[in-house]
């Protein structure tokens, strides 16, 4: 049984006091929520991970960030090292987001890079994959979501990758307010699993935990997570307020 997990992505979004008051009144609403039911990732800004990490300490919310740079130190001027990630707290990382892919040009071979390093670091990587529109509507969907699998993942042996989370994320679902299907995503999720089991075995694309992401809300998570292949959700926008994302949280009430 793959323990659901639902993580939250907050982008560039919320101040220190910001996220003070967010994550206390968060860690109230989430406090019932059982350990062996759904595991909760927070993921704020590098500059608020500190005040996020006092905040959660001892609760059931655990801490992720949103990015990493694939070195222990070093001089390369405004990035954050795994190491640093890990002594201020962090369990989860989110690699290759789309909005990186896009704005900031990651390949899949710095992806891959990075996600070897998170687990390297003992940091889990919840790395990205997931198509454009005009890949979908060129019928490349699959070809898109097995070249991010394939590469992101190249050269990480069978007992490594049980360490890492997928998200596939439909670029054209991410803050547009249009849901996959549950049957479109099943459908590539289903695919992923496929792709895992052929990369590696049955068993092993069995434990790897494949998150939906893409406009998910209270409205739409239950039935999300009613599919066979949906192992939870990266949430962006409706992470950002503490009663949708407590609902999204609890999705199996
Ligand atoms: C995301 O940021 O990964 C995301 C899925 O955003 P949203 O939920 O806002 O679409």
């Amino acid at each position: 049984m793959r323990l659901p997990i639902i993580a939250g992505n907050w982008k560039m979004y919320k101040t220190i006091e910001e996220t003070i008051e967010f994550v206390t009144s968060l860690r109230g609403l989430l406090k019932d929520v059982p350990d062996d039911k759904v595991e909760i990732v927070i993921c704020p800004p590098f500059v608020n991970l500190q005040a996020a990490a006092s905040v959660i300490k001892g609760s059931n919310i655990k801490l992720g960030a949103q990015n990493l740079f694939p070195k222990q130190e070093g001089a390369y001027t405004g990035e954050v090292s795994p190491l640093m990630l890990r002594s201020v707290g962090c369990s989860y990382v989110i690699i290759g987001h789309s909005e990186r892919r896009e704005y900031f040009k990651e390949t899949n071979e710095f992806i891959n890079e990075k996600v070897k390093v998170a687990i390297e670091y003992g940091i889990t990587p919840i790395m990205c994959v997931g198509e454009k529109l005009e890949e979908r509507e060129k019928g490349l969907t699959f070809d898109v979501v097995k070249d991010h699998v394939v590469n992101g993942l190249k050269g990480i042996s069978k007992d490594k990758v049980q360490h890492v989370v997928i998200a596939y994320e439909p670029v054209w679902a991410i803050g547009t307010g249009k849901t996959a299907t549950p049957q479109q995503a099943e459908e590539v999720q289903k695919y992923i699993r496929k792709l895992l089991s052929e990369m590696y075995d049955e068993q092993t694309a069995q434990t790897i935990r494949i998150q939906y992401g893409g406009s998910v809300k209270p409205e739409n998570i239950k039935e999300l997570m009613a599919c066979e292949n949906i192992d939870g959700a990266l949430v962006g926008g409706a992470s950002l307020k503490a009663d949708s994302f407590e609902q999204i949280v609890k999705f199996y009430k």
